[in-house]
């Protein structure tokens, strides 16, 4: 059994409570390790520690950060192989994923934000004749930074880095369903030297432990990336106390795909982004709408190729499709493909759960599922089910197309495939969407801003952007 601990002061030390929850394997469904159940006690000796490192961490120079966060990076490529393990068994997600994509990622995030809080200008303002402003940026202070289960060591580290970086010391959750990668970063902080208390990991639940970070009051901003349920409950309890929130929800993104589009390099890339991960990014798209005159080919190709991917072992080198993250979040997904047949839906491909063999028997598969024959107003068209299900619509017009496309409470984003650049342009104007693809998927340079609108979230993070929500802002207007 693999018990954690939290990660305070530049110890691991067992929660105050003593109390534990079980953190399974998805792809057997059985109980491999036990993680903290933190309260608010261990918040608070977080928050002891962080205060304590605050005055030297603030205080050192740019470049010195820069290098811890780049042996931290370091680090997480040397230790890649153990990394891309512990994710894939974590969370279910082929171990090529993880080698390929997640860990890799984690790293770029260090190194990013190491290059970025050098990059990080302040404004100067003259009013001619009178005076001069200019605008300090300065650390925030203590900043709690709480991330879901999908891309575990990637997203915490999104957070994470640009908090160290603008100066902060950092209180941290990862989700508890996928605690494990997080707890190696504290073994990587240690051997790089990276002074105690800088960066502290909590683990636990979100009712018990992410509240107490978003309630405490040395925290002065929560960054979260979540459900928006999650979110909104953050935000109503933040309101009060005018706590710096930046929120990173949920989605159901459209696809949008036009006869002239490259077929064949669109069938695949659509097919990625639809499925990747188990369809459990926030970024996959799930609302597919197709131009009616290839509407028929695509789907085929589409529904040839989820018969084509079946689950497995995610252990597997050559697993192309793992086990969803819980037995809580299959029985939740299969629900809404039940709900779509009762709603009229075809299912084309899929839609049943999958039962392997061997030490994977118990897991939680599920065959990439396909259906179409639903209004844009059906549930699953609308809600995120953040699962392996994507729905297909017909449309005959751009206007149509956009006008299906925004039909949505969510604003995360959108994919339009078509040679017609100038559609293209149009489209992404007037898409209600905080990210646009054109004839790619998940392509991401970390210098842009990555955020979604309306039910997706408020702020961005990425670039600058997060380099600005980890500080304050000052003027300072100086009088000739
Ligand atoms: P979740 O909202 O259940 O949990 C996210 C994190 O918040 C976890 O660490 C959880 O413990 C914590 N939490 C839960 N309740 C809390 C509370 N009351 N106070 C403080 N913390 C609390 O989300 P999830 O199921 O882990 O992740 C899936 C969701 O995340 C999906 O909706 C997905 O779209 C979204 N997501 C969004 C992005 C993005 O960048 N927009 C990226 C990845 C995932």
């Amino acid at each position: 059994m693999d018990t954690i601990a939290n990660f305070i002061n530049g110890q691991y030390q067992a929660p105050q409570s003593q109390q534990y929850i079980d953190n399974i394997e998805p792809a057997t469904g059985e109980i491999y390790g036990q993680i903290p159940d933190s309260t608010g006690e261990d918040v608070e000796l977080a928050v002891t520690a962080a205060k304590k490192a605050l005055p030297a961490w603030q205080a050192m120079p740019l470049e010195q950060r820069a290098d811890f966060l780049n042996a931290i990076a370091q680090e997480i490529e040397n230790r890649i192989e153990e990394l891309a393990l512990a994710e894939s068994i974590d969370n279910g997600k082929p171990i090529s994923l993880a080698r390929i994509v997640d860990i890799p990622r984690a790293a770029s995030n260090f190194k990013f934000f190491a290059h970025a809080c050098s990059q990080f200008a302040s404004e100067s303002h003259a009013m001619a004749g009178v005076a001069i402003n200019y605008t300090l940026r300065q650390p925030i202070g203590i900043v709690g930074c709480i991330s879901p289960w999908n891309l575990p060591l990637y997203l915490f580290t999104w957070k994470i880095a640009p908090a160290l970086a603008a100066g902060n010391c950092v209180i941290a959750k990862p989700s508890e369903v996928t605690p494990k990668t997080a707890t190696l970063l504290g073994e990587i902080c240690q051997k790089v030297g990276l002074p105690a208390g800088v960066l502290n990991i909590l683990h636990g639940s979100g009712a018990k432990v992410g509240q107490a970070i978003c309630q405490h009051q040395a925290i002065k901003a929560i960054s979260f990336t979540g459900g928006t349920t999650t979110g909104a409950a953050i935000a109503k309890l933040l309101a009060p106390s005018f706590k710096k929130l930046s929120l990173e929800l949920g989605g159901k993104n459209p696809a949008l795909i036009f006869a002239d589009c490259d077929f064949n390099n669109t069938v695949d890339e659509v097919f990625r982004a639809s499925f990747a991960n188990q369809g459990q990014i926030c970024l996959c798209a799930s609302r597919l709408y197709i131009e009616r005159p290839i509407y028929e080919k695509f789907k085929q190709a589409l529904i040839d190729k989820a018969n084509a991917l079946q689950p497995s072992d995610p252990l597997l080198a050559e697993s192309k499709m793992g086990a969803l993250v819980s037995k809580s979040h299959l029985d939740k997904v299969i629900s809404y493909i039940e709900l779509a047949k009762n709603e009229g839906g075809n299912v084309l491909a899929g839609g049943q759960r999958v039962t392997l063999s061997g030490r994977c028997q118990q897991g939680y598969f599920l065959q990439p599922t396909i259906i179409d024959n639903l209004p844009n107003s059906a549930s699953c068209n609308q809600e995120e089910i953040f699962g392996p299900v994507i729905t297909l619509q017909p449309f005959d017009t751009d206007e149509q197309a956009l006008a299906l496309a925004n039909d949505s409470n969510y604003g995360l984003a959108t994919t339009i495939w078509t040679k017609n650049l100038s559609r293209a342009h149009q489209i992404a104007e007037q898409i209600n969407t905080g990210i646009v693809w054109v004839n790619s998927w998940l392509l991401r340079d970390l210098r842009t801003p990555f955020g979604g609108m309306n039910q997706s979230g408020l702020g961005r993070e990425g670039g600058l952007e997060a380099m600005r929500f980890f500080t304050e802002s000052k003027n300072v207007c100086i009088k000739y």
